[in-house]
């Protein structure tokens, strides 16, 4: 159970993904070369020449939904920032629907008090 969780967060739109890595292939990922360390080195003591190892980049990968480069972070508590991930996806979803709700209510109410003064509108008509 030592799964590395990461990040990936847009800045710019707000677009966001937890993954443990498996599902960044369908990401558009940016190709990365290795940083060079400097020139190769004479180890005084052994006479061989030493290449520094090149410092591996991070990867870079494609803001889906605006074309950013996003870079991922690792999290330190998956289960948490996953869990909180979702709560808050459901609870937009929840707002989204109290909203639909909402708004049907008022179309109702719109009706019904459009027919309710038609009809008395009728009613003085006929007095
Ligand atoms: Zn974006």
């Amino acid at each position: 159970m030592n799964k590395k969780f990461y990040q990936l967060y847009c800045e710019i739109c707000n677009w966001k993904l937890i993954t443990d890595g498996i599902d960044v292939d369908k990401l558009h990922e940016i190709k990365t070369a290795p940083i060079p360390q400097g020139a190769p080195k004479i180890d005084p003591i052994e006479k061989k020449v030493v290449v520094s190892k090149p410092i591996k980049q991070k990867r870079k990968f494609r803001c889906p939904s605006c074309g950013r480069v996003v870079t991922p972070k690792p999290i330190k508590n998956p289960q948490e920032t996953i869990d909180r991930f979702h709560e808050q996806l459901e609870s937009e979803q929840r707002k989204k629907e109290w909203e639909k709700l909402d708004a049907e209510a008022k179309d109702k109410y719109e009706q019904v008090k459009e027919e309710y003064e038609r009809e008395q509108k009728q009613k003085d008509q006929i007095d």
